[in-house]
């Protein structure tokens, strides 16, 4: 027979069964309570019923293990004895009262609220009464307890017992809770339990083993409930992992002025500042303190109205920081003067907060940096590089909703999305909507930042925004939104379209009017912790950058190169477009020629622009990718227009004019442009067009070159899936170069190389490597043809897929390893076994995601690219891949 696995693990009198790195069994909060047990803080004693409990309470149909309710017993003894005796768990005269608290490996605000001062009924009452010599604290414990229970193990909603609080407060003219006297409270505790029987058809029970089991399976029960649920599919913590229940002896902080209840941080969450922080509440228990039904106190007053449990809780929490090396998040009470500690954790905390404290700790010894870097999460460093709000500013807020998407945008308030499109043209607009659906994605894009009245952190706008790279506040439940009338109200104001407001995407305040914002800097903190990320990381970080100001931009933020520069951005310009229309338009070569020949300057000018930016390091550039009508005008507003012209009579020559373009645009017209003619497939059929861009390329190159400037292009042609087309375009280029360096009478180093972006060329890499000198994933493209998902129709089947466990990942955003990686992982090493120097790089969506680079770490390419404000993103996390990868445990709590 196997030997009985433990199910439950004591805490008291100075040891405990468990220590703090038990998180798995124990939950987050049961170690934390051994851990301080065993450092010898001051704890209430109490046990822990482990998280294999948990599962094995789903695995026999939401029932506990036989044997379990007399090992409760055996601990309950425990408890008593550890408190020398003086109370006994449902004893009439000196009855113990405990609290029943769940808590998993993560701390999950999904599950189940505490109970506390269990074990209290109509009779232990009158011993509390007794023992304490304070009737009112009595009453106020056990209607607290009615309450609690009522509304966490019996689902009776907070709102019905609230409301009784309140006719009992109008009724005896008081505000505050503190008003009530003890018999107002022993009413309150009849009419609470009348209430529970009328709702839940039962009496409140009574005997304190059966709260007490009630109370435990409520707590395994909460690990699946849909909030719970929900939670941990959000912030990507696994189902099977269960949730431990902790049951502790109370100690009371309602007991009387000389008791309290408070929580802190060891160093500000917030700023990372090394300061004491935190708040309380003296004749309080439980969580009144974050309930905001009394204003509390700021803890410095805590030294002033109890100076040697202030120092006490000062020498406790700073020890405590020091034992566990990272920002501690503590919960105490002070019973009749003397300290309880309730929990610790490490402390969440802002990417600001963050950083500050992993550079402080390093200059305090407490870790090295190593471990610093591994503190700070890469993704949340997109906190610190969008503009801010200027600290200096003068403003005022009209409401907050949820910090959606970070950063700070000022514009007029417009409320549909046309609008939108249409304003932008003016000028800089918020799109303002009670929700936003995919219909909105065209304003959303034209708006600097998104307001909604509905909707979590994962709403349509929130999500969409983010992907963006947009400020939204998201959820603002505080304002109403009326895009017919074209107005939004908050509180007294009413916000009128073309109005400026400004959103603070980074802690979800809607402000009125234009604020000031300045552009964030890596500096300070900030600087000296990217320093260390990239003393310890082997893969370099490049940037997407089509112009000179995205490369600045790269630059400051530390990209060493540039890995993809679309030229097609190039042609979208105002004054281009025209002509690369008169380009497309043309039905021979000459008349092509003729008009690529007025590009060409452009592009000559662009590309040294790029070059004298990045100096001397190498610029990756694209030659033209896109099918050509997307620089044509749209097929039905052309109809449409054609129609209009024609009833209004419009002179023949301009009618036929837009014709002629129409009848282009229905000649180019394609089923399936992401699959048609793009790609290298354009400059096979229109060779002038690589022509015109590889002189571009090279002219400035040479000019530069002339200068006494250094540059480094590397020529890249896309959409490769057959050898012989990288060897057509390679030889345009090639000869194409020769002819130009031989006329400016200078050389340049240039290199030729591919994108891999179709699985045919995966499968192939080792043949395409005898051509190219180097290979760039174009991961978008690649989980496209992969998956056979087209990324502009994909969203709502994936999202569905992802909902009903399909697919785990967005594959869009997260490389897919299996699939995607492992074509990835083929192409660099069969490209690799023809030419052992390729150098190979990525430059999809997926260059700036951690979790992919980490993967683009571990396959061996050398670079990541991807957009400039990413850039530090992907430096720290291709630091965090190394130090894993060698081993440095670095614990990120989630
Ligand atoms: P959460 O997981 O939401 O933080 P907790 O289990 O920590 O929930 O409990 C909520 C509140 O109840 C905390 O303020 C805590 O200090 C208080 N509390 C829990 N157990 C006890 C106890 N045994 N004695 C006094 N207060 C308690
Ligand atoms: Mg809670
Ligand atoms: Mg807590």
């Amino acid at each position: 027979m196997a030997t009985e696995k433990k199910h439950i693990y004591f805490f008291g009198g100075g040891k405990a069964d468990g220590t703090g790195t038990m998180k798995d069994l124990l939950g987050g909060k049961g170690a934390g309570l051994a851990e301080m047990t065993n450092a010898g803080v001051p704890v209430p004693p109490g046990f822990t019923i482990t998280t294999e409990v948990c599962n094995l309470f789903y695995e026999l149909g939401r029932q506990v293990p036989g044997g379990l309710d007399n090992g409760m017993r055996e601990y309950m003894k425990k408890i008593e004895d550890a408190l020398d005796g003086k109370f006994k768990f449902g004893d009439l005269d000196r009855p113990l009262l405990v609290s029943v608290r769940s808590g998993s490996k993560f701390s999950m605000p999904g599950m189940m609220d505490t109970v506390l001062n269990l074990g209290l009924n109509d009779n232990t009452i009158q011993g509390l009464i007794r023992m304490s010599g304070n009737e009112r604290f009595a009453w106020d414990a056990y209607r607290r307890f009615i309450q609690m229970f009522g509304n966490v193990v019996m689902g009776i909603e907070k709102e019905v017992f609230e409301h009784i609080i309140h006719e009992m407060k109008k009724k005896k003219k008081v505000k505050l809770d503190l008003e009530l006297t003890a018999g107002d409270l022993k009413g309150l505790v009849d009419r609470f339990k009348a209430k529970v029987k009328q709702v839940a058809r039962r009496d409140f029970p009574q005997d304190p083993w059966e709260q007490l089991t009630m109370s435990r399976d409520a707590v395994f029960g909460s690990w699946n409930n849909p909030r719970a649920i929900t939670y941990r599919k959000l912030n990507d913590i696994p189902g099977n992992l269960g949730t431990a229940v902790n049951i502790q002896a109370m100690v009371f902080g309602n007991m009387g002025d000389t008791s309290a209840t408070g929580v802190g941080f060891t160093r500000n969450p917030s700023t990372g500042a090394k300061e004491f922080y935190g708040e309380y509440l003296t004749n309080a228990q439980g969580e009144d303190v974050v309930a905001g039904t009394r204003t509390p106190h700021p803890i410095a007053d805590l030294d002033k109205e109890m100076p040697a449990v202030y120092r006490q809780l000062r020498e406790i929490t700073s020890r405590l920081e020091r034992h566990y090396r990272d920002i501690q998040d503590f919960e105490f009470t002070v019973q009749d003067g003397t300290l309880y500690m309730l929990q610790t954790r490490t402390g969440k905390r802002t990417a600001h907060a963050a950083v500050k404290i992993a550079v402080d700790m390093v200059a305090e010894g407490l870790i090295n940096k190593e471990e610093a870097v591994l503190r700070v999460e890469p993704a949340s460093l997109d906190q610190l590089l969008h503009p801010i709000i200027d600290p200096k500013a003068k403003i005022e807020v009209i409401a907050k909703g949820l910090p959606a998407s970070p950063g700070a945008a000022s514009g007029r308030v417009v409320f549909t999305a046309d609008e939108a499109v249409r304003q932008a043209k003016k000028g800089k607009v918020i799109l303002v909507r009670p929700e936003t659906t995919p219909d909105d994605i065209h304003g959303m894009d034209a708006a600097e930042g998104i307001l909604t009245a509905r909707g979590g952190m994962t709403s349509h706008a929130a999500v969409v925004a983010r992907g963006m790279g947009k400020p939204c506040v998201a959820g603002c439940e505080a304002i109403w939104v009326d895009p017919k009338a074209g107005k939004f109200g908050a509180g007294k104001h009413r916000v009128k379209m073309g109005d400026y407001i400004t959103l603070d995407g980074g802690t979800g305040r809607v402000i009125l009017g234009k604020v000031p914002t300045v552009e964030s800097t890596v500096s300070g903190d900030f600087g000296t912790l990217m320093k260390w990320a990239d003393e310890f990381r082997t893969l370099e970080v490049w940037a997407n950058a089509d112009i000179p100001r995205d490369a600045k931009v790269a630059m400051q933020y530390g990209a060493e190169g540039i890995g993809l520069c679309r030229t097609e951005h190039m042609f979208f310009a105002a004054d281009r477009v025209p002509i690369v229309q008169q380009m497309i338009m043309s039905n021979s070569t000459e008349a092509r020629e003729k008009a690529l020949a007025k590009l060409l300057p452009m592009q000559r000018s662009d590309f040294k622009g790029l070059f004298e930016t990045m100096n001397g390091l190498p610029v990756t550039i694209r030659l033209l990718d896109p099918p050509l009508h997307e620089f044509l005008p749209k097929r039905e507003e052309l109809m449409v227009e054609v129609a209009v012209m024609k009833v209004e009579k419009a002179p023949k020559a301009s009618i036929a004019k837009k014709e002629n373009i129409l009848h282009r645009v229905e000649e180019l017209h394609e089923f399936n442009p992401m699959l048609g003619l793009r790609g290298c497939r354009l400059g096979i059929i229109y060779p002038e067009i690589t022509r015109m861009q590889a002189r571009a390329i090279i002219e400035a190159a040479c000019d530069l070159v002339k200068k006494g400037k250094k540059v480094k292009p590397e020529i890249m042609i896309p959409l490769v899936g057959i050898s012989k087309e990288l060897s057509n375009q390679k030889a345009l280029i090639d000869a194409t170069a020769q002819d130009v360096m031989k006329k400016k009478g200078v050389k340049v180093a240039y290199t030729i190389g591919t994108m891999i972006e179709l699985p045919r060329a995966a499968f192939i890499a080792d043949d395409i490597a005898k051509e190219a000198e180097f290979f760039s994933f174009g991961t978008n493209d690649l989980t496209q043809t992969a998956f056979g998902f087209s990324r502009d129709d994909a969203g709502m089947f994936i999202n569905y897929y992802m909902d009903n466990n399909i697919l785990e990942k967005d594959p869009f955003q997260t490389m897919d390893e299996k699939g995607v990686g492992g074509l990835v992982k083929m192409a660099i090493q069969k490209g690799r076994s023809t030419r052992p120097d390729l150098k190979i790089g990525i430059c999809g969506e997926h260059g700036g995601d951690p979790a992919s680079v980490e993967q683009c770490h571990r396959f061996g390419l050398n670079y990541v690219s991807c957009s400039p404000y990413r850039v530090p993103i992907a430096r720290l996390a291709a630091a965090h891949a190394k130090l894993k990868e060698k081993g440095v445990g670095g614990s990120l709590s989630k």
